[in-house]
């Protein structure tokens, strides 16, 4: 079976840390800072064999250096995008094949131009996993930096179309404050009305929110929600206009959202 751990760096970041009950190897995704890094694996006795990066921002590429100098590792990342130490240029289509974990990559451009994306289908070492670094968060999205709201809506729509079991691995706990907003822009929702209740006595434990089945998301997250009638109405109400188009009705929610940030 895969094992993931979410190492915590910063104040709301997980470096994704996948592994097997088998042995000792696991692959890093998005490590922002080297420290956390290696001693969450050293105490567990872990042997890191490869970096994967969606993105360039210093929160998930910041321990590249420091961990390639430590161990000597592979890193895989956007091929659109400055990464340091990349042996591995990766954009649409493209595979990462590393003993039992096989990723396809997408690309989510929008947060970042060049952002990718690595899913894995299910199989019988565990669930379909994606892991989305700042496209899609759970309850929400990442903000538009570089791309355009007809790109990440194109990214969040294609995300949309994976399987509802599929477990969502964002590279931030964002979700209870995430889930605020979704609750003003759709105050009729009960899904998104006991999800807050969860989140938030998880939160009050310390445990994380992250991952989410991308059912739930596709349920609560207001930014997969672009053809539900009350999110639209709320929206509209908003932006001031009709809204048509799905990227229209996104580009006007995360516009909402940013205002209240
Ligand atoms: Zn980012
Ligand atoms: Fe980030």
């Amino acid at each position: 079976m895969l094992t993931i751990q979410g190492i915590p760096a910063f104040d709301d970041n997980y470096i994704w840390c996948i592994g097997t009950d088998t042995g000792p190897d696991v692959t890093l995704i998005d490590p922002g800072d080297a420290k956390p890094v290696i001693t969450a694996l050293h105490a567990q006795g872990l042997t890191p064999r490869a970096i994967l990066i969606t993105h360039h921002h210093p929160d998930h590429t910041g321990g590249i250096d420091q961990l390639v100098a430590h161990y000597g590792l592979p890193v895989f990342g956007p091929g659109h995008e400055d990464i340091p130490h990349r042996s591995h240029p990766l954009g649409e289509g493209d595979t990462v094949e590393l003993p039992q974990l096989h990723l396809r990559v997408m690309d989510v451009p929008g947060h970042t131009r060049g952002h990718i994306a690595f899913y894995r289908a299910a199989d019988n070492l565990g669930p379909a996993l994606l892991f989305c670094g700042d496209t899609l968060f759970t309850g929400g999205c990442g903000r538009l930096f570089e791309g355009t709201p007809a790109q990440m809506q194109d990214a969040l729509q294609r995300i949309r179309a994976l399987p509802d079991e599929t477990l969502v691995y964002c590279a931030h706990e964002y979700t209870e404050a995430n889930l605020g907003f979704a609750h003003i822009a759709e105050p009729h929702n009960a899904a998104i009305s006991q999800r807050r209740k969860d989140v938030h006595a998880a939160r009050q434990q310390g445990l994380p929110t992250v991952p989410a089945p991308l059912g739930l998301e596709k349920a609560t997250n207001p930014f997969l929600r672009w053809d539900t009638p009350e999110l639209v109405r709320n929206a509209e109400a908003f932006a001031g206009r009709p809204l048509i188009t799905p990227t229209e009705i996104f580009s006007a929610v995360r516009q909402w959202k940013d205002t209240l940030d």
